[in-house]
Order: structure tokens, then C-alpha cells, then sequence
């Protein structure tokens, strides 16, 4: 039955009137069977899947050929056709008839020996409308790469203001040639659109690559044209660029503009030199409109008005990006969602994003920490005004500074330009992100005064903008560009940092080691750095022209950051390592044994802060963390999670040495609390851990040492709506236990879609993509009504494959409890306490928990601590509780530096990412950065394997103590003795399946849900947002990044989860 659904099906209609035209006949290339249309113009087309070619013919009509149409399994592809009448007497219906209108020329090309430049370009396009065009020949289309004949002198290289080159290059043997001009000038419909798009795909197919990032909360797709001289791949060094149109949907200059610019460049390429080299050297991606639901409703002749301006939930997609100073709590829109999926999966260098309403370019940022209407620099600005010119100088009425005189008067732009909050002050824009997350640079261009003007008006639009939108192009071979490289074996250094004096941004390397790094002219150090080699600085001086190539090429680091006996470390370096490395060891030493860890809390007694501890609701528990971050920035970060469905925010705090770098040599350990709302000590223990770390950090040397070792992530509440209607001294109550929505977060926590039948709740999703970020080493879980710790699993399974090492870790917890030990139990509690620990299974068994979730998904292994029989006692046992737990929870962070760490590499020394390590034949986890790991082992004797594609499989055997820190050791591949299969598709099997597990959670999209946002959105003259937020606080905002992370695996994933997560855009 579902075949029923493969195919194409759609209407076909007359282009004067948009009449049905029954009895029209639809053939497919290839198929000799045709259909017709039915009474109201439809049709329905069965196909298998595959790519056709379908024309749409009828008595009186040119016929209509849509190639390249493909149909995909589960769902018929719509395609509808609009039949001009044969005596195509109307520029509309000829325009309509698409593709194959043979119409003859009406004019002859002109073969100038220069281009024209900018102003004159555009003024003799004002004076010669239509004389001017170039008839489209679909006959022989390839006049675009038949542009043979020769005419001698190379251009002017000075005349296309940013052209540099254009003469030269590929564009040598070319003929200069006035640039052919577009001719389509119409508003385009959705359907419309996406047909000139298939159309121009189809009529280019050397250059083009039409896909889509995802759909609109309607379905429709958000279309994006690639081109490129290779379309579809990323070619090392070559930069990536983007133009996204019609974010709002009563804007529609951007999109007519961006599918003129697809015209232009596809008729030009092979014709006119300087698109020829920015086709040759740019990877280009254009998305004509990123709101296709809202400019549906939008209306031509529209000025300034509203409608159509949000997407189809009446959100402002301005306005729904992770703001870096404020909490955006609308939810996120899938357009956003798509846009923000699609920006972390490729390199892209410069971008702008098209508007109207008024005529500037505004750059970063668009507002400031405290949301006052004032300039806000970003660390770039020098680079924003350059390419922000770059566009306002080709607009000679843009230029002039005075955009709107009639509507907004007193309005002055010098040069046509400004900072964005310095105009008005708005946040959670999509530029702001742009920079903020990725390499990518973006500003934002008004184009005109008039929000949907009407469509006569379209041509002078591109005649005012054509030079710019070109130029601006340009700006990204600006700057500086080149490779990251291993010295040693010459191959490229994917995520390696550049960061330049001065400038506090950095951009990262891409897979291969390529970089661009936009900079305005000057001279600039510039420093490579990458995990695992020592860091390289040269000076550079940037000229105005073409971006400067600066290779920088990385000497491997001995002893790999501390690590004892690496190849190819002077024994000076050595020697010092292997002492400090004892010298670590000596001090897990003595916290391990005797009564090391007493001493410890003896000696900071005198900074603690016992009696102060109190119930904080979610309001004193925001402020808390804050007053943490705002107290200790050195070693504090504070991060958004996300939000639960009241809108509370999920906090999380990093305390560390570097909070905010990525330390992969470190371990890094997770205390989580507050699951269940109505088990609420979890949260205050943890609020009075990290207040104690912060105050003795710098004061008590051991404390001072552990924070600078490890990497300690907390998160005192997971669920802080079901915290709010908890009540104090309610032993028993299950009050609060759920989340907003009667959920128990702790029973929703899969990660595999197919065991999953509705969404995951907000909350899960938040912890769930902090657990994907992977690198974990251990995860604490605090909870409540009982006194006992657990280890994996909650569900029932006959056997796990590091039991011991599992049962290991709760017990070391139970040891260190004062009353956990203890065989008593809670007052009705049945389950035998057997010494404080229990695999939680035995305790209650259930699916979909968190710690299950962390086991599987996150390859780290999480015990649950109960940490009081009453579920929320009354405040005063507080410190008592504290008393109790202190030491425990000292301990874990002492207890993640044992077991076996070490990092992974080749014979040359080149650290492997991702390489699996394979413990006792069973539990995995992964190298990350630098090819460093590190897993908790129970004490004993361990076999470990190494696994790595392309290389022989490496086995050890450790020794893990009870005692000691884990002692580094190093895995080292042989090169020369790669072998071939099997090991390569183990590891990518297993690869596989961890990255359905970061997909499934991705496509677990925030919900979009019903609530519309009373607020009214504001026009273009965008009035202060109000800050009416109580989480309104200036920090890094990192909702959403972490789940995106996945969708860099996307394209090398064919799993099913994948297409989900696809359709669910
Ligand atoms: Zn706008």
C-alpha cells in the first residue's frame, strides 16, 4: 500500500489566468505510458524512485519539461506546471513557460573589450531595459561554455572593483563579454520558485547542487543552490560561501535578488571572467528563502507591514538564534533549527543575510550585554566595516547614507553602514550566531525601503545590487588563508586553532586542515595551535588584494602534554614529565589511603561554609550559580543546557582551571542532581560542592589540584519545574517528582528511536545532549528516599560486561558515607542494603534511565547516590547531610583519576582521534582530541585493545590500582602494518552506532509547541526586546550547540535514524 505514495503528483494550470487545464498530458522520458490531467487539473503519476525528466503537454500550449525530478520513497514528489499558451504574446506567460520556450533573439551580444564599471553598469541598464538582454537560448544552452571566440585584450583588472584578477586564470582564452543579464523578474511562489530552481539546477548541472537543509514548519523546503565548479564537495582551500534570503517572509527582495544572482551565475559562467573565477574559487551556497511558510503570506505592495514576517508558528527567525547575552526562551523554530544544522556542517567563511525595510548593511554584534541602544564591537569589527563597505559602496543610494527619507527622516548611515545594537539593540539574531559559533562571518543587508514591492519594480532592484552582491562575494578571498600541517607526515590538522594578536576570536581548521581567516589590511602574528603539537606564530602582512596564503606547519609534541615516554621527547623533557607524572601519583596516593581525605576536610574546614545551607527555589538557585560564575570566573563557566517546559533554565557549571577549553588530557567528571523534583538535597549538596571547591581553590593546595586536573561539569538541577512545587519536610510526597508535564524524567531517557514513542520531554533532551558531548569519565547522580548507591543497570539485563568495575565505584562511594555501609536501610525499605550498594535493577527495576542512557550512549558509567530516606527534609538537616557527603563526593573526584588513561597514536606519533578502546573485550570508549582516553577500571588486572581504522589492532594489558592514578600509557599503531577490511568496517559499524546515538538525540527536535508569542514582533525598526527574563545574564550561550554536534556525522551516516532526523526538519 505505501507504493500508492511514490511518484509525482501535482496541478497544471494556464500561465494568463491560472485556469486547471484538464486533459493535459504528462509524459516521463524513458516510460511509454502517459496519463492526463483530470478535471481540475490534477494528476497523480506513479513512479518508482529514481531522477525523471516529466513534460507537461497540451493542445494550444508550449509544452513544459521538468528534468531532474526525483522521487523518493514513502512520499510523492509535487510538481506542478504552468502551460503557456503557444502565441506567447506576454513577457509573463513566455517567462512561465520555463525551460524549453524557444523564442528568437532579439538582440545580439556586444563584445566589449572592458567591463563597464559598476555605475556605469548600472546606468546603462536603467536606460536600456530590455534593449540590453540576451536572448535565452535553451536550444543550445551551453553558450555559457561555448564562449570560444577570442577577443584580444584582457579586461581592465582595476574595473570590477574587487575583480583582481578576473582577466586572468581560468578566464585567460575567454572573451570579455558584457555579462548576460537575468531576465526572470517576477515574484516567486513557492512552487515557483522551486521550479526556477530545478529549472537552473537542470540548465547548469556542472555548477549546481540543489538540496535542502530541511522544512518549514509547513514542509516546505528550505532550498539551497550550491555553486561551484565541484559541485557538492568541499575542495581543500577553497572558502565557502553563503547568501540566505527572505528570513522574513514579507521581505522579498533577498529572494527574487538570490534567484536573479542563480540565473546570472549560471548564465555567465564559461561567458563572463570574473564570474568564471568566483565560480572556480568560491563554493557558493544561496538559499533564496529561509521562511517559505511566511512569504506566503505575505502581500505585494507591502511597505512596512507585519504579516508574513514570521515563520507559520509566529515566531520572529531573527530572533530565535542562542543569544550570547540573553536567555532566548521562545522555542526554537525547525527553520532555525535547520539553518543552525546546516551552518555547523560546512566551512563557511562570509555570509550575509538578505532583508528590507530599510537600505544598510548592519554587522555584529546587534547587542550588548546590558541591551542598551549603543555601538557593540565585536573583537572583528575592522573586518565587518571592510566587507560591510565592500557591499554599500557598489549601492550608490545605499552609499549615500539617507535610506528611508520619506518614512524615517532624521535616519543617517554614514557610508550606508552600522553596527548593528548601535542601530537598535536586538538579540537572538541569526549574524550575532554566525560569529559567535563557527568560522563563519555574517552581516545582515536592508535592501530597500519597501518590504514587497511590486513586481515591476524587481529589475531595478538587481540593476541597483548586482555589483554588490558580486563584490561582496569577493571579500571572502580576503585576509588570510592556508593549511594546518603535520610536520612530520604533511597531512593536514583537522579543528586546530587560529587565533591572531589582538583579535579574541579564533577560527578553527576544517577536516583537512584548510583555514580562512578574514582580517582587513595590516600586519598581524598569527598563531597556529593544535592539540598534541607545539603551537607556531608567524607575521603576516595582509595586502588589500587576494587573501595571503600562510601554511603553518606543526612539530609533534614529544611527550604529548605531559604524558610519560614519548617517542621522539629529548630526555630533558622526558625526565621532567615521568617525575611530574609520579608526583601526581604520589598525591592520589595519599587521598586514596589512610586518612588522607580526612586531613583534607581538617585542613579546609576553616573555609567552609557549613550552616549556610539552605533550600534555594529556582529563582535563589539561578542567582546562586551566577553569583558562582560572576565570584570565581577563572575556574567558573556557566552554561544553558536548555529549558524545561516552564521555561527554567537547566544550569550547568563547569569548574576548572580552563572552564571554557577543551582539556582532552584531562578527565572530566559529571555530578547531576534534582532528576526528581520532590528529592531536592541533591541539589543543595551540589550548590555547597561547587561553593566549596570555589573557596578553597587557590587556598588548599590539594583542592587547588584537583580542580586544575580535572574537568568537573554540575548540573544541581534537571528538573527545576517539578523543584518548584516540591514542599519542605514532605518525606513521602510525589508532589514535584515529574516534570511540568506529569513526566518522570527518569524513565525518559532513550536513546534509540525505535524504542521511543513520543518526543523526549525538554529536560531529557538538554542532559542528553550534555551526555553526548562525550568525554566523560564518570557521572555522579544525586537522588533521594533511600540511603544507598546504585550502579548500572536500571533495566533488567542478565549480565553487565564491567559489573565489577561498576559495583566498584558505588561501593567506594557507600565506603566513604558515614551511615551508607550500614545494612539497616530506610524505615520500610525491603531491598537487603548489602553494604550500601546495589545494582539499581535490584533496587527498581525500569527502562529509559538517565544512568542507562549514560552507560550506552555515553560511554560513561553513572551510580546513582540516595542521599536521605526523607525525599525533602527539612532545611536544618541540611549540614548534616553535607557532613555526610562531603567526603564521598571528594572522593569521586579523586577516584576519576584512576583506572587507565593514556593516548593513542601512530609509529610517527601522530595522536588518532577516534581510535576505540576496547576494555576486557567489552566496554568501549573513544579517543577524543590529541588521541587521548580514559576509563575507570576496578582494580586488578585489565586487557585493553585499540582499534583504529586502517591499522592493526593493538592490545595491552594493565594493571589498574586502588590506589594509584591511572598510569598514562601510550598506544602506538604500527604504519607498516595496516591491514585491510576488517578492521576498518568494525570501525565504522561501531562508529555507526555511536552516532545514531548523537542523531537520535538531535532528532529529537525541540518541540515546537502551540504557545504563540503574545509579544508583537517588531518591524524592521526592531524596539528593544524587553528584558522581562529573569535569566537575562552574560554568558557564553551554548544551548543548542552541542546537539548539532551530531549533524557533522550526517553526511557519512546512512542510518535510519539519519532520514528521520532529515524529515524532522
Ligand atoms: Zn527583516
Amino acid at each position: 500500500m505505501e507504493q500508492a505514495h511514490i511518484g509525482v503528483r501535482g496541478f497544471v494550470r494556464d500561465a494568463r489566468n491560472g485556469a486547471a487545464l484538464p486533459d493535459v498530458r504528462i509524459l516521463v522520458a524513458g516510460i511509454n505510458h502517459n496519463i492526463t490531467t483530470g478535471r481540475f487539473g490534477d494528476y497523480y503519476r506513479l513512479l518508482l524512485p529514481g531522477n525523471y525528466n516529466v513534460t507537461a503537454m497540451a493542445e494550444g500550449y508550449t509544452p513544459m519539461v521538468v528534468t531532474n525530478v526525483q522521487v523518493v520513497e514513502g512520499k510523492a514528489s509535487e510538481l506542478n506546471f504552468t502551460l503557456a499558451p503557444l502565441a506567447a504574446d506576454t513577457p509573463a506567460a513566455a517567462a512561465a513557460a520555463g525551460a524549453v520556450t524557444s523564442k528568437p533573439p532579439t538582440a545580439t551580444t556586444t563584445t566589449t573589450a572592458t567591463p563597464a564599471s559598476p555605475t556605469e553598469n548600472t546606468a546603462a541598464h536603467t536606460g536600456n531595459d530590455g534593449g540590453g538582454a540576451i536572448p535565452e537560448n535553451s536550444g543550445s544552452e551551453t553558450s555559457a561554455e561555448s564562449g570560444s571566440s577570442t577577443s584580444g585584450s584582457a579586461a581592465d583588472p582595476a574595473s570590477p572593483p574587487a575583480g583582481g584578477g578576473a582577466g586572468a586564470g581560468s578566464g585567460s582564452g575567454t572573451v570579455a563579454t558584457e555579462p548576460v543579464e537575468p531576465e526572470d523578474f517576477r515574484h516567486h511562489h513557492y512552487q515557483d520558485m522551486m521550479l526556477f530552481l530545478l529549472k537552473y539546477s537542470a540548465k547548469c548541472p556542472a555548477i549546481t547542487h540543489l538540496y535542502s537543509v530541511g522544512k518549514s514548519v509547513e514542509g516546505r523546503e528550505l532550498y539551497v543552490m550550491e555553486i561551484s565548479d565541484n559541485p557538492g564537495m568541499h575542495e581543500p582551500g577553497e572558502p565557502e560561501f553563503k547568501y540566505i534570503g527572505n528570513m522574513h517572509g514579507n521581505e522579498v527582495v533577498g529572494r527574487e535578488l538570490l534567484l536573479n544572482l542563480i540565473e546570472y551565475l549560471c548564465r555567465n559562467y564559461g561567458v563572463d571572467p570574473e564570474v568564471t573565477l568566483l565560480v572556480n574559487s568560491t563554493r557558493i551556497h544561496i538559499m533564496p528563502s529561509m521562511n517559505p511558510d511566511g512569504y506566503e503570506k505575505g502581500r505585494e505592495g507591502d511597505v512596512r507591514g507585519y504579516a508574513g514576517r514570521n515563520n507559520s508558528n509566529n515566531y520572529d527567525l531573527n530572533r530565535n538564534f542562542p543569544d550570547q547575552y540573553t536567555t532566548i526562551t521562545e522555542p526554537r523554530q525547525p527553520e532555525t533549527i535547520a539553518v543552525m544544522n546546516w551552518l555547523r556542517s560546512y566551512p563557511f567563511v562570509l555570509s550575509a543575510n538578505l532583508h528590507g525595510g530599510s537600505l544598510v548593511v548592519n554587522y555584529p554584534y546587534d547587542d550588548d550585554p546590558a541591551g542598551r541602544t549603543q555601538y557593540s564591537k565585536s573583537p572583528d569589527d575592522e573586518v565587518f566595516k571592510m566587507v560591510a563597505r565592500a557591499y554599500s559602496e557598489e549601492n550608490v543610494l545605499m552609499h549615500n547614507g539617507h535610506p528611508c527619507e520619506k518614512l524615517y527622516p532624521s535616519e543617517f548611515f554614514k557610508d550606508g553602514i552600522t553596527n548593528g545594537a548601535k542601530w537598535y539593540n536586538v538579540p537572538g539574531g541569526m549574524q550575532d550566531w554566525n560569529y559567535v559559533n563557527t568560522n563563519c562571518f555574517e552581516v545582515t543587508i536592508e535592501l530597500g525601503c519597501v518590504k514587497y514591492p511590486h513586481a515591476s519594480d524587481l529589475r531595478s532592484y538587481w540593476e541597483q545590487n548586482r555589483r554588490a552582491l558580486l563584490r561582496y562575494m569577493h571579500q571572502v578571498h580576503k585576509g588570510v588563508k592556508g593549511m594546518v600541517i603535520d610536520l612530520t607526515d604533511g597531512t593536514g590538522i583537522p579543528n586546530a586553532t587560529i587565533s591572531v594578536d589582538g583579535i579574541n576570536h579564533h577560527v578553527r581548521t576544517y577536516k583537512d586542515g584548510d583555514y580562512w581567516r578574514l582580517l582587513a589590511p595590516g600586519v598581524y602574528n598569527i598563531t597556529a595551535t593544535a592539540q598534541g603539537y607545539s603551537p607556531m606564530r608567524i607575521t603576516v602582512s595582509v595586502q588589500e588584494k587576494e587573501a595571503m596564503e600562510v601554511n603553518f606547519r606543526l612539530p609533534r609534541l614529544g611527550g604529548a602534554g605531559g604524558l610519560s615516554g614519548g617517542e621522539g621527547s629529548d630526555p630533558v623533557t622526558r625526565g621532567a614529565a615521568e617525575l611530574a607524572d609520579q608526583e601526581f601519583q604520589g598525591f592520589i596516593r595519599r587521598l586514596s589511603i589512610g586518612s588522607g581525605l580526612d586531613q583534607l576536610i581538617l585542613d579546609t574546614s576553616a573555609t567552609a561554609t557549613q550552616g549556610s545551607l539552605s533550600y534555594h527555589n529556582y529563582q535563589g538557585l539561578s542567582e546562586f550559580m551566577r553569583g558562582l560564575n560572576l565570584n570565581f570566573p577563572k575556574i567558573v563557566s556557566l552554561r544553558n543546557l536548555g529549558q524545561s517546559w516552564e521555561y527554567r533554565t537547566i544550569w550547568a557549571l563547569e569548574i576548572s582551571n580552563n572552564p571554557d577549553v577543551p582539556e582532552p588530557s584531562k578527565p572530566k567528571i559529571r555530578f547531576m542532581a534534582g532528576i526528581h523534583g520532590n528529592a531536592p538535597v541533591g541539589t543543595e549538596l551540589l550548590l555547597e560542592f561547587a561553593t566549596y571547591l570555589c573557596m578553597n581553590y587557590g587556598k588548599n593546595p590539594a583542592i587547588t589540584r584537583l580542580i586544575n586536573e580535572t574537568r568537573i561539569i554540575i548540573v544541581p538541577s534537571i528538573n527545576p519545574d517539578g523543584r518548584q512545587q516540591a514542599r519542605e519536610q514532605q518525606c513521602n510526597s510525589t508532589l514535584g517528582k515529574t516534570n511540568a508535564r506529569g513526566k518522570d524524567l527518569d524513565t525518559d531517557f532513550f536513546g534509540n528511536a525505535s524504542q521511543r514513542v513520543v518526543e523526549a520531554q525538554p529536560e531529557t533532551r538538554a542532559v542528553m545532549d550534555l551526555i553526548l558531548e562525550k568525554g566523560y569519565t564518570l557521572s555522579v547522580a544525586l537522588d533521594g528516599g533511600s540511603v544507598l548507591a546504585t550502579y548500572p543497570y536500571d533495566k533488567p539485563v542478565q549480565s553487565v560486561e564491567n559489573e565489577e568495575t561498576l559495583k566498584y565505584l558505588a561501593k567506594v562511594y557507600a565506603d566513604n558515607h558515614p551511615t551508607m555501609p550500614g545494612d539497616t536501610g530506610c524505615p520500610g525499605e525491603s531491598t537487603t542494603m548489602n553494604g550500601g550498594f546495589l545494582r539499581a535493577a535490584e533496587k527498581h527495576s525500569h527502562m529509559g534511565s538517565m544512568k542507562d542512557f549514560s552507560m550506552d550512549f555515553g560511554h560513561c558509567p553513572e551510580i546513582t547516590v540516595y542521599t536521605s530516606c526523607c525525599l525533602f527534609p527539612p532545611a536544618d538537616r541540611l549540614a548534616a547531610l553535607w557532613a555526610e557527603n562531603r567526603k564521598p563526593l571528594l572522593r569521586m573526584l579523586v577516584e576519576v583519576h584512576k583506572g587507565v588513561r593514556g593516548v593513542v597514536r601512530d609509529k610517527s606519533g601522530k595522536p588518532i582521534v577516534g581510535a576505540m578502546i576496547v576494555l576486557n573485550g567489552g566496554v568501549r570508549v573513544f579517543t577524543s582530541e590529541g588521541g587521548y582516553f580514559h576509563a575507570l577500571l576496578a582494580p586488578g588486572s585489565h586487557n585493553i585493545e585499540a582499534v583504529a581504522e586502517g591499522y592493526q589492532q593493538q592490545r595491552q594489558e594493565v594493571i589498574v590500582s586502588a590506589y594509584q592514578a591511572a598510569m598514562s600509557i601510550v598506544i602506538e599503531f604500527d604504519m607498516d602494518n595496516r591491514i585491510f577490511g576488517l578492521p576498518r568496517e568494525f570501525v565504522v559499524a561501531t562508529a555507526a552506532a555511536s552516532m545514531t546515538a548523537l542523531i537520535v538525540t538531535a532528532c529529537i527536535i525541540w518541540c515546537v509547541c502551540s504557545a504563540k508569542s503574545n509579544r508583537q514582533k517588531d518591524g524592521f525598526h526592531r524596539l528593544r526586546q524587553q528584558h522581562d527574563y529573569d535569566d537575562e545574564i552574560h554568558l557564553t550561550s551554548m544551548g543548542s550547540k552541542k546537539s548539532l554536534l551530531s549533524h557533522e556525522f550526517q553526511d557519512d551516516s546512512e542510518s535510519e535514524e539519519d532520514t528521520l532526523y532529515a524529515n524532522k526538519m
